[in-house]
């Protein structure tokens, strides 16, 4: 490896942009256009999902001001916390079940009480959480359920989307994550009354910053010209293996987070590039789920290696868990610098990220240690052709059974 040195494969699948969906008209805003898919009243644009949740929370907050913990996974995006203290709330980390992505319930609900404003359910590279519960928990002492579908935009729960399902929910445009304006946030809320109150902490939050969106104007431009599979190796395969090289593994993973995130109104240009591209999603999906399904059986046969799946989600990539750390590492050690789309999800569980300092609750999450430790992920870009997810498969099984 690698086979094919001028290609490489974007860690996720993201929906590639073509040039003309960089001019001409868009069919409707791309709000108008999600809500009518997501089937919902409104949906509010903001410039990143850590923007949205940042808005849910501080509107959330205004109405009930003596609740001041946001209940999270224990291994989720380093920036969900980062957005719960940005709105002045104290994010409360819960441990996963073992060997799993999700909460579990039983330490949700003893983490929750009267001081708990939201508790936020997290559905992860389009594999479903248990949001029903998360509900029923969150409910029970009186707080909302802020649903996480940053990663997992067209998932279904039953019949209705992911993101759709808790009180609130938040999607990202993020390069990489499905629809992408380069960063961008989607914010959908089941009750149609919390929407004017969102728009007026926008109002307040999220002003015209045109530094700001000239700069991602320019990304979005250039991540139409390079995410392709000739521009990939250049624009995202070079600096990660250069991170690698330096063992700068949150630089590897894109994760050196700034609690000092931007926050400021989305062009309507960058919008109607959304709304553009948006009227490809569905077949996109439609694709990449085919892709997944076809692939999910051949990695069945890896000794030891456990792969998520579920009825209605999306397939970003496909999310495996090892047998132990050490096997782990060998695998990500021959695959992450190679052009074949593995990757790591995120680092570390959240308590061992150092910018994030100490967070109630993060002195016992074994399981989202063990989590952290243990898994890894392979692109289900349609750009991993089938010959190269072979050799992805190979190397995998020669680890893992040697
Ligand atoms: C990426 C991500 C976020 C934040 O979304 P941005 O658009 O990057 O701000 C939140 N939660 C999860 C699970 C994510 O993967």
């Amino acid at each position: 490896m690698p086979l094919r040195p001028e290609r490489e494969a974007p860690p996720t699948a993201g929906l590639p942009l073509r040039w003309s969906d960089l001019r001409g008209t868009a069919p409707a805003p791309l709000t108008a256009l999600a809500a009518n898919w997501l089937g919902v009243g409104q949906v509010q644009l903001e410039c990143s999902g850590t923007a949205a949740l940042t808005i849910a929370l501080c509107t959330l907050s205004e109405h009930a001001r003596s609740r001041r913990e946001v209940v999270i996974p224990a291994f989720t995006c380093p920036l969900v916390p980062l957005a719960i203290r940005r709105a002045g709330l104290v994010p409360r980390l819960v441990d996963l079940k073992a060997g799993h992505f999700d909460m579990d319930a039983e330490r949700l609900a003893a983490a929750c009480n009267e001081h708990t404003l939201a508790v936020v359910p997290t559905h992860l590279g389009g594999r479903l959480a248990d949001v029903a519960t998360a509900n029923a928990i969150a409910h029970g002492v009186g707080a909302r359920t802020i649903e996480d579908a940053a990663q997992s935009l067209g998932a279904r729960v039953g019949e209705s989307f992911a993101g759709t399902v808790g009180d609130v929910g938040f999607y990202s445009l993020a390069a990489g994550k499905g629809l992408s304006i380069f960063e961008g946030g989607l914010l959908v809320a089941r009750d149609d009354s919390w929407h004017e109150r969102f728009q007026r902490t926008s109002r307040r939050m999220s002003r015209w910053h045109p530094g700001w969106e000239i700069r991602r104007m320019l990304e979005l431009a250039g991540y139409a010209t390079f995410y392709r599979p000739h521009g990939l190796g250049f624009a995202y395969g070079r600096p990660l293996r250069g991170a690698l090289r330096r063992g700068d593994l949150l630089a590897a993973a894109g994760e050196h987070f700034n609690a000092d995130f931007p926050m400021h109104r989305v062009s309507r240009w960058r919008d109607a590039v959304g709304a553009r591209a948006f009227t490809r999603l569905p077949d996109f999906i439609a694709t990449t789920t085919a892709q997944a399904k076809k692939r999910l059986p051949m990695l069945d046969t890896l000794p030891g290696v456990t792969v998520f799946r579920d009825d209605g989600g999306t397939w970003p990539y496909l999310m495996l868990m090892l047998p132990d750390e050490a096997t782990r590492d060998a695998v990500l050690a021959r695959l992450w610098p190679s052009r074949y789309g593995v990757a790591r999800m995120f680092v570390h569980a959240l308590p061992d990220y150092d910018y994030l300092g100490t967070m109630p609750g993060g002195d016992d999450v074994p399981n989202a240690r063990d989590f952290a430790a243990r898994t890894l992920t392979i692109t289900n870009s349609p750009w991993l052709d089938d010959e190269a997810f072979g050799e992805v498969l190979g190397a995998i099984e020669a680890i893992v059974t040697r």
